[in-house]
């Protein structure tokens, strides 16, 4: 029988601790408050925001919200990032990304302070992931992944793990954070030959390539745990994930769902970063 790896039970487990974690500071006088800056009005930025703030409200942390115009200049941006890094009454800092043209993303990575960077965008923080250096603010796709691992038990340890995705965001700094953990990791991208079987002999497979239902029983085996970090449109107004999960969910040992997977776990991770960081500060 296969097992799946549902967020849910991850989230209230680490929501739980959350709470814990905001009353003590509480009691010490501060109020763990994240700053939300939004460029324009994109409607699925509006939509996360919103999500952002129901969800810290779930554990107690305060939000304020800093809207900006799109066609703000990058000395306004700037301004404003400066204000926020500045400001000891908010303790993490959360971007939306993609910024309009004249905002320069290289520029703004390297101005947001490292300590308040929930999101890992500063190469402060990824540099400290690829040193092996865990203990900092993580980047939040890699560490749901790692978190539903934790949560279910999975054994990393001399594991072999096959990470299919090569980039900064999800598959080379999750790559690292098994290393770390002492599984045998090969990152595979789209040059990787014969990705099938070299999927198919993992104990742990993970989809984070952005190509919706790809993986489908050529890549698995009944003995596969397959985490599937993809997040695709499936077409019919619905999402899926890089994993065909129908065509797979009877032929492995275990598997996560999209959605209610990886993705429901990430904007916990992003509050408990928040919640690091507010104890660091
Ligand atoms: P990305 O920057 O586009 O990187 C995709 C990676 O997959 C690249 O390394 C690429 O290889 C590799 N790849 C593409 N097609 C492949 C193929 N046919 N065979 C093998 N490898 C292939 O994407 P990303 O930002 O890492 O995101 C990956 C997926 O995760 C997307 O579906 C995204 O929506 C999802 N995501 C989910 C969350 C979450 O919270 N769950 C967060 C972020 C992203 P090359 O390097 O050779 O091009």
């Amino acid at each position: 029988m296969t097992q799946i790896l549902n967020a849910k039970p991850v989230v209230q487990a680490m929501k739980e601790n959350l709470r814990q974690d905001v009353a003590a500071l509480q009691a010490e006088g501060k109020a763990p408050t994240l700053g939300i800056i939004r460029v324009g009005s994109r409607p699925d930025d509006v939509y996360y925001e919103n999500n952002i703030i129901k969800n810290c409200e779930t554990v107690g942390i305060a939000t304020k919200t800093y809207p900006l115009d799109l066609n703000i200049s990058m000395e306004e941006f700037t301004a404003v990032m400066t204000q926020v890094n500045d400001d000891p009454s908010v303790h993490g800092i959360m971007l939306f990304r993609p910024l309009p043209p004249q905002l320069d993303e290289e520029v703004i990575k390297h101005l947001i302070s490292a300590d308040k960077d929930i999101d890992c965008m500063s190469p402060l923080n990824l540099e400290k992931v690829f040193e092996g250096d865990m203990s900092g603010l993580l980047p939040c796709t890699p560490a749901a992944v790692m978190a539903i691992l934790r949560h279910y038990d999975i054994e990393l340890k001399g594991a072999n793990a096959v990470v299919m995705g090569r980039s900064l965001v999800v598959g080379k700094p999750l790559s690292m954070m098994l290393l770390q953990d002492n599984a045998t990791v090969t990152i595979c991208h789209s040059r990787t030959r014969n990705l099938p079987e070299v999927a198919k002999n993992a104990d742990i497979v993970i989809a984070a390539m952005g190509r919706a239902r790809m993986i489908d029983d050529k890549y698995v085996s009944e003995n596969s745990i397959v985490i599937d970090v993809g997040i695709n449109d499936a077409g019919d107004g619905k999402i899926c994930g890089d994993v065909d999960y129908n065509a797979v969910v009877d032929k492995v040992k275990a598997i996560t769902p999209v959605p209610g997977g990886v993705g429901s776990v990430t904007t916990t991770i992003l509050l408990n970063n928040l919640v690091r960081a507010c104890q660091s500060q």
